[in-house]
């Protein structure tokens, strides 16, 4: 007997139910819509919205519970299959945005027939069915979830298949080079010609230089969806809520004149010219016994250790040394530190990055402004932004680590040459690598982990 999970041409029968979600936001709004995706939804939609639909025109209609009842009033659209978003039959019901309404509407979806549908499913049956490749799903919840315009703007990128196209170019200059390499092979009684081992040379050649290209790109992306963690440390009443403030551009933190009396981690997202930068202000990393204070401080420890730079901030008019704190010691010497000088305004210093001095030094007003930008261009050079959001990907470390593997097995194949079926071997394991990113080869658990991220709906 073959197990009741699977239909008879083995896809799991988890994967034919029909499912249906509300896709709008929690909450109030002025349209909520609920979306259904299944095999056949002709006779469902007849049930819900009282006449067979037609594919791809908007119809106004009064979505009806099992008794004809009245739920709402409001527009349906239906597409046939293949021509949807999961690729089945698809049919969306946009009535009023109210959450009530909207859970008795998909009661109403569930009484017949669907299953809610789990996070991200609607976006799984769209790459099952081949409607996008792994990178573009990916990018799909990326911009939902962009934190910057810019990381939005590269997330669209991806989702339209500009970095699918660019791993299916390097794709398919392996294969080509593979076919010229596994020929020899399967013909080892014959010399390989010197002039085949140059053009081979050359095609590797051109295709590491192409993979570093799109591995920088993809960099830069990974930037902008990682984003930059800061610590702002240094004693209180130096400014460092001010300065957080004034990075925000908005009130964020308890600004006090009392020492102190910021207690907790605050880690605050900003908008560092298009790349996200989460800041921890450290106010409050002074000895305590209050137990309140000691669990801010735990907090603001970690967040520490997770630290990829360090700004040290100090009162111009007082002689702290904020380097000379114990934070400092904790905190890896491979972090960057930046010692930011504030209140100049007090004292009417030269705003700006002092270049008499070693290392990044910021003079600058929290109060008045001036020097902030200059902070911002120091930390954006330090997390190694190139500016180039125009080519970036916004790439996930796990195509990060495709790309460095692929990078390395074309390294290694550089490297033996001579050994046809070592060169072979390599490109093999490169190919491999690369296809993983648009999802050729993906194992099962890999697409659970990342579809589960996915908010329902989508
Ligand atoms: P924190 O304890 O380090 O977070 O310091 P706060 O941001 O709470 O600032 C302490 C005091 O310094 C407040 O009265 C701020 O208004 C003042 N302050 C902060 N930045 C500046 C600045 O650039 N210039 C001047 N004149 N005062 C500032």
């Amino acid at each position: 007997m073959k197990p009741a999970t699977a239909a008879a041409d083995g896809v799991p029968m988890r994967e034919r139910d029909t499912i249906a979600a509300i896709s709008t936001a929690p909450g109030r709004g002025g349209i909520g819509i609920v979306r259904v995706s299944g095999q056949a939804l002709g006779a469902f939609a007849e049930a819900l919205t009282g006449s067979a639909p037609t594919p791809r025109r908007t119809a106004l209609r009064v979505f009806r519970d099992a008794a004809g009842e009245p739920i709402d009033e409001g527009i349906a659209v239906y597409f046939a299959a293949p021509r949807s978003y999961t690729g089945e039959d698809v049919l969306e019901l946009h009535g009023h945005g109210g959450p009530v309404v909207l859970r008795l509407l998909l009661q109403r979806c569930v009484e017949l027939g669907a299953r809610v549908a789990e996070p991200g499913e609607f976006t799984r049956r769209a790459f099952l069915n081949g409607k996008l490749d792994l990178a573009q799903a990916e990018g799909v919840i990326d911009l939902i979830d962009a934190s910057t315009a810019q990381a939005a703007r590269c997330a669209v990128r991806s989702l339209q298949g500009e970095f699918s196209a660019r791993v299916h170019a390097l794709d398919a200059a392996i294969v080509e080079l593979r076919m010229l390499v596994e020929a020899t092979l399967d013909f080892p009684e014959e010399e390989i010609d010197s002039l085949d081992r140059e053009d081979a040379a050359r095609r590797l050649a051109s295709l590491r230089s192409l993979l570093d290209e799109v591995l920088r790109a993809a960099r830069q992306g990974s930037l902008m969806r990682e984003g930059l963690h800061v610590v702002l440390a240094g004693p209180p009443n130096v400014g460092k809520s001010s300065l957080l403030n004034r990075l925000a551009g908005e009130e964020l933190a308890i600004v006090t004149d009392v020492p102190g009396t910021t207690r907790d981690t605050i880690r605050q997202a900003i908008d560092l010219g298009g790349v996200p930068a989460y800041i921890v202000d450290t106010a409050g990393l002074r000895e305590s016994d209050d137990p309140v204070e000691k669990i801010g401080i735990e907090r603001t420890w970690k967040a520490i250790d997770e630290a990829d730079a360090l700004v040290l901030l100090t009162d111009v008019t007082r002689s702290d040394d904020a380097a000379r704190d114990r934070l400092v010691e904790r905190i890896p010497p491979e972090v960057p530190r930046i010692r930011v000088i504030n209140k100049i305004d007090l004292t009417g210093d030269t705003p700006g990055v002092d270049p008499t001095q070693d290392g990044a030094v910021v003079r600058l007003s929290a109060r008045s402004g001036a020097g902030i930008e200059d902070l911002r261009q120091v930390l954006l050079a330090i997390a190694g932004w190139e500016g180039r959001a125009e080519t970036a990907f916004l790439a996930r470390e796990r195509h990060l680590q495709a790309l460095r593997a692929a990078s390395e097995h074309l390294g290694r194949a550089h490297d033996q040459q001579r050994t046809v079926e070592l060169f072979a071997e390599e490109l093999r394991l490169a190919h491999e690598r690369l296809a993983a990113i648009v999802g050729e080869f993906t194992a099962d658990d890999l697409l659970g982990e990342i579809f589960s991220r996915f908010c329902i709906g989508k």
